[in-house]
């Protein structure tokens, strides 16, 4: 089985559809264990135009690890609550039952509904003073009140991808909000962490294509817009 999920190429549009995968009802769930690598936040950004939503759904694991009778490097969606119960951070050693993500525009993760978590390794919960940060992650909802910047992929792919402060978003578009079932698929990255961090690179703005060949470009001020609030050490 491949490694679903763990090396999807930022930014790259999917094919416009109008529906969604159909739920694989009949497929059983697999165990996997190993180290976590990284912990980021699992959160999904709805597009029209220059409006947009987030939702909230959890944290992904990054895993090196085994997955079935597969061994390699994989990402484990797992929901907040079992984020609030084990504290997740890199070091950490655990197994627990997954499956395969039907809908791969849907998440970065490979694998979600996860359970029957067991850690069996603890690691010490310290957040480094340094970029890219560990430790443990934040609620959601501090991710929320904080706000993000766009964030260069190839930032995030060679420098971020192990920060509890980077985040990789399934990104759904709705072109025409007329036509509301017919969406565009992407992934974008992004940055929670303070904004004075040496590793942060903006990138180019995202374009968002609207109805009639129409595009919505954000610009900087957007970023500057939602974490204003927020000083550069923050
Ligand atoms: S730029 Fe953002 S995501 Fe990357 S290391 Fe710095 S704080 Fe973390």
């Amino acid at each position: 089985m491949p490694w679903i999920g763990v090396f999807q190429q930022a930014d790259s549009w999917n094919n416009v559809v109008d529906t969604r995968a159909t739920e694989m009802t009949n497929i059983a769930k697999v165990k996997w264990s190993g180290y976590i690598l990284a912990v980021q936040p699992r959160i999904r950004l709805m597009r029209s135009f220059d409006q947009r939503q987030h939702s909230y759904h959890g944290y992904v694991l990054r895993i090196e690890g085994t997955y079935g009778d597969d061994s390699g490097e994989f990402l484990i969606a797992v929901g907040k609550s079992a984020n609030e119960k084990h504290q997740f951070r890199v070091g950490m050693k655990l197994s627990g039952l997954a499956m395969p993500v039907p809908d791969q525009r849907l998440e970065i993760a490979g694998f979600y509904k996860t359970s029957s978590i067991t850690v069996s390794k603890v690691a010490e919960p310290r957040i480094s003073s340094s970029p890219p940060f560990n430790g443990v992650p934040p609620n959601l909802g501090t991710y929320r009140n904080r706000g993000h910047r766009r964030l260069d992929p190839r930032t995030y792919e060679s420098k971020c991808n192990t920060c509890i402060w980077g985040c990789r978003m399934p990104v759904e578009i709705t072109e025409d909000h007329w036509n509301p079932s017919r969406k565009r698929y992407r992934f974008e990255t992004f940055c929670y962490g303070p904004k004075n961090c040496s590793f942060y690179k903006a990138g180019a703005t995202r374009k968002v294509p609207g109805r009639s060949g129409m595009t919505w470009e954000e610009e900087d001020w957007v970023d500057d817009d939602a974490t204003a609030h927020r000083g550069l050490d923050e």
